[in-house]
C-alpha cells in the first residue's frame, strides 16, 4: 500500500515512511491510496471469527503487500491480549466494551499496534526513534504503556495542564525510563499543535528522528478498523441478521475513531450510518448541521477526552468523501450533549439496567438513543472503563471503585517538564533529553 497526503504536496509515501514520519513533509496527513474492498464470502463466516483472526484478514487486505503475513500475524495477535465484548445493555442498545486493555481505554488497540509496527521498522534501522504524543488523557497512558522499555525508541507525552483524571495522568506520567512527560501550559489544541510545528521544524527533523503516536500517525488509526469488523460479528452471533447493515455511535474528539470506522465501511463492512456523539465542543456536529466548519476554542467539560476543538482527522474525512457534504451527511449524524445531560444518562442508565458507563460512553449512549428509530437498533462504543474516570462516576451514580494495584504505576519517574505552548520550549526539551 501507498500512502498519499491530504496536503497533496508531495509524493507518495511507503508504509515504513508513513508510519516513520507520522506527519507527510507538507504538513498534510497520510492516507491509504486506494482503499482495499474485503470480498463478501469473508462476511458469511465472520460470526465465528475471533477479534484477532479478523483483525488478521483486514490487516492483510491493506497491509498484505508491505509486512510479511507471519511478522503481521504476530503483531496483530500481540496487540489483542485482551477482548473487547459486545454486550446488550437494554432491549437492542449495544455496549462495544473497549477498555479491557492495560490502560482501560479503546486507545490501547491502536497504541500497542503501532508500537509494535515502529519496532518492526526501527530495529534494523538501529538508530533512535523519538515518538511525540499530544494527549487528552487516554493517549498518553496507552502509548506510554506501549513503549514502555522498547530499546531504541523514547516517548515525549504533551498534555494540558488542567483537565486529565488523576488517573490518566498516573498512567504515563509514573512509567519513568523512556517515556518522558510534558507540562503544557495550555489546552490539548496546543499541544497538538506543537506536534505538527515540531514536524514540520526542519532543524528539529535534521537533529533527530522523530514520529508521531498520535492518530495523526496512520498506524494508530488503521488498527481501529479491527474492532468495527469484530462489533458486527457479535452482533450476528447474538442473533441479529444483517439486513440494511448495523448503526454505530461514536464519541468524537480528534475524530480518529470515526475515521477508522469510516474506512471500515469503505472496505465492505455493512454499516447503515455512524452517529457522531459530541460534547459542547460540537464543531463537527455543527458541520453537519450546516456544512460550514469553524473550529473553536475548547471548553472543559466531564467527557474530557472530547475536548477538542479543531479535530486533526478532519481533513481525512473530507478527503475520503471528496468534500461531498451531501454524501458526508448521509452517511454521518450528529449529536452533542451537555455536562446535565451525560450525568443524567450516567446516573439513569445505572438505576435502571446496572450497568456503568464512563462519561464517553453515556456520550455515545445518548446519541444512539436519539437517533434510532423504535424499529431500529444500534451499537454505541464504550470507549473507557468506568474507574478510569472514578471522580466523576463515583459523584453521579454513588459507586465506588477500590484502588486496584495498577502495574503501570512505578515509583520512580522522570522529572515532569513544564512548558509555555511554545515550538522553542518544545525544542528545548526534546534536545536536552537526547
Ligand atoms: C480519545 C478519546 C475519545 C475521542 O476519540 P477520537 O478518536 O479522538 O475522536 C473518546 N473517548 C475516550 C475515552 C478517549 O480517550
Amino acid at each position: 500500500m501507498q500512502f498519499y497526503s491530504t496536503h497533496g504536496q508531495c509524493r507518495l509515501a511507503s508504509l515504513e515512511e508513513a508510519v516513520m514520519t507520522g506527519l507527510a513533509p507538507d504538513g498534510g496527513l497520510y492516507m491509504p491510496e486506494r482503499i482495499p474492498v474485503i470480498p463478501r464470502a469473508f462476511f458469511n463466516n465472520i460470526g465465528e471469527m475471533s477479534v484477532s483472526d479478523i483483525a488478521y484478514v483486514v490487516a492483510t487486505t491493506m497491509l498484505g503487500d508491505d509486512i510479511e503475513p507471519s511478522e503481521l500475524k504476530d503483531i496483530v495477535f500481540d496487540t489483542f491480549s485482551f477482548d473487547i465484548p459486545l454486550k446488550e445493555i437494554e432491549s437492542g442498545v449495544y455496549s462495544l466494551e473497549l477498555f479491557h486493555g492495560p490502560t482501560l481505554a479503546f486507545k490501547d488497540v491502536g497504541a500497542r499496534f503501532l508500537a509494535r509496527i515502529i519496532s518492526h521498522y526501527s530495529k534494523p534501522r538501529g538508530e533512535e526513534v523519538n515518538v511525540l504524543v499530544a494527549t487528552s488523557g487516554d493517549s498518553g497512558g496507552a502509548v506510554g504503556a506501549g513503549f514502555h522499555r522498547v530499546p531504541g525508541v523514547k516517548v515525549f507525552v504533551l498534555y494540558p495542564e488542567r483537565g486529565l483524571s488523576r488517573m490518566q495522568r498516573r498512567q504515563f506520567s509514573s512509567l519513568g525510563d523512556n517515556v518522558y512527560p510534558i507540562e503544557v501550559k495550555g489546552n490539548f489544541d496546543d499541544c497538538q499543535r506543537l506536534v505538527k510545528e515540531a514536524f514540520i521544524d526542519s532543524e528539529l527533523r535534521g537533529a533527530m528522528h522523530i514520529t508521531s503516536a498520535n492518530s495523526i500517525n496512520i498506524c494508530r488509526l488503521l488498527p481501529q478498523m479491527f474492532y468495527y469488523f469484530y462489533a458486527y460479528s457479535q452482533y450476528l452471533r447474538m442473533g441479529n441478521d444483517e439486513a440494511g447493515g448495523v448503526i454505530i455511535s461514536v464519541p468524537c474528539g480528534n475524530l480518529g475513531n470515526l475515521t477508522a470506522g469510516l474506512l471500515a465501511k469503505k472496505m465492505g463492512l455493512p454499516v447503515k450510518r455512524f452517529v457522531v456523539a459530541n460534547n459542547i465542543n460540537d464543531s463537527f456536529t455543527r458541520y453537519l448541521a450546516t456544512g460550514l466548519f469553524s473550529p473553536m476554542e475548547p471548553t472543559r467539560t466531564i467527557a474530557s477526552a472530547m475536548d477538542v476543538g479543531n479535530p486533526s482527522n478532519l481533513s481525512r474525512i473530507l478527503d475520503m468523501y471528496k468534500g461531498d457534504y451531501n454524501a458526508i451527511k448521509r452517511d454521518i449524524k450528529g449529536h452533542s450533549f451537555t455536562d446535565q445531560e451525560i450525568e443524567r444518562a450516567m446516573s439513569g442508565v445505572y438505576k435502571s439496567t446496572g450497568y456503568l458507563l464512563d462519561p464517553h460512553g453515556a456520550t455515545a449512549y445518548l446519541a444512539l438513543k436519539r437517533d434510532v428509530s423504535a424499529e431500529e437498533k444500534g451499537i454505541f462504543l464504550a470507549t473507557a472503563h468506568p474507574s478510569k474516570f472514578a471522580e466523576s462516576v463515583s459523584r453521579v451514580t454513588g459507586v465506588s471503585f477500590k484502588s486496584t494495584p495498577n502495574p503501570h504505576v512505578h515509583t520512580d519517574c522522570n522529572d515532569t517538564a513544564k512548558i509555555s505552548p511554545s515550538l522553542a520550549a518544545l525544542k528545548k526539551v526534546l534536545t536536552l533529553s537526547t
